[in-house]
């Protein structure tokens, strides 16, 4: 039976790679974008092309009612969600935490930690063997940040992520008896446009020289853990997490 997966901020970077990665494995996938219907619909279109199934659909994650709107559409118009990424995330400029205010930490916030807890919630409404689901999978992207806390950088993103670290570990076991298993990964410095939006677009080749593999890593390579995680090659594992980091 074809399984659905639903991918938010998957238009680009790390979502888009496990969008097209998903689908080459023969998931239907929905992705979800913010702003830009023209990168989105450029996913869909290269999935369909392969012969695939998929599905973009605009939510903000950070909104309780995009959220909502968005679920309930897959549920009529693709069907039951076996799947979910919670991908969509931002960084902001490098700063220090003098200078945080708090419309920032709210944006923060609001995108990484309450989004990714609302569309979990969500997609646990309607796997849950417990209301009548077929169980699930759902990965949640977090970051090498919630192990160093990027001093000096923007503790304030490290600390959104150590608080998906958290709710990953909490929520595994919460529903590990509902047929949902919840694990995560921990990227590392991986070639995408988000490091513009800390200020730094090169910031990955800064940093490569001190990397034990001494290279950036691929959105590609961070597709293939959460894929394993889904997957049930990886059916005894639940609250865990893979650092996709290089060895660092
Ligand atoms: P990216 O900026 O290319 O992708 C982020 C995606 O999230 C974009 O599609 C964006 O539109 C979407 N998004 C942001 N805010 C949203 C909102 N409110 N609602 C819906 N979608 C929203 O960067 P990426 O590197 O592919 O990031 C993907 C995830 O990986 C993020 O959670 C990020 O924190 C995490 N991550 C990335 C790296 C890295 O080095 N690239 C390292 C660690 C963690």
């Amino acid at each position: 039976m074809t399984k659905t997966i639903l991918i938010t901020g998957g238009s680009r970077g790390i979502g888009a790679a496990t969008a097209l990665l998903a689908a080459a494995k023969g998931y239907s996938v929905c992705i979800s974008y913010q702003r830009n219907h023209t990168a989105a619909a450029e996913i869909v279109d290269r999935i369909r092309e392969e012969g695939g199934q998929a599905w973009a659909y605009q939510a903000d994650v950070a909104n309780e009612e995009d959220v909502l709107a968005l679920f309930q559409t897959i549920d009529r118009e693709v069907g039951s969600l076996n799947a979910l990424v919670n991908n969509a995330g931002i960084l902001e400029q490098q700063c220090r935490v003098e200078d945080l205010d708090t419309a920032r930490l709210q944006r923060i916030l609001m995108t990484n930690v309450v989004g990714t807890i609302l569309c979990a919630r969500e997609a646990v409404r309607r796997m849950s063997t417990q209301r009548g689901g077929t169980g699930g999978a759902i990965v949640n992207v977090s970051s090498i940040a919630a192990r160093t806390g990027s001093p000096g950088e923007y503790v304030d993103y490290a600390a959104s992520k150590g608080a998906i670290d958290s709710f990953t570990r909490g929520l595994a076991q919460e529903v590990a008896g509902e047929g949902i298993r919840v694990n995560a990964v921990r990227p590392g410095f991986i070639y995408t446009d988000i490091h513009a939006s800390g200020g730094e677009p090169d910031r990955v080749d800064r940093i490569k020289a001190n990397l034990p593999l001494r290279r950036g890593g691929q959105p590609a390579e961070v597709a293939q853990a959460i894929l394993w995680l889904l997957s049930e090659d990886s059916s005894y594992s639940t609250g865990i997490f893979i650092d996709v980091t290089g060895g660092r």
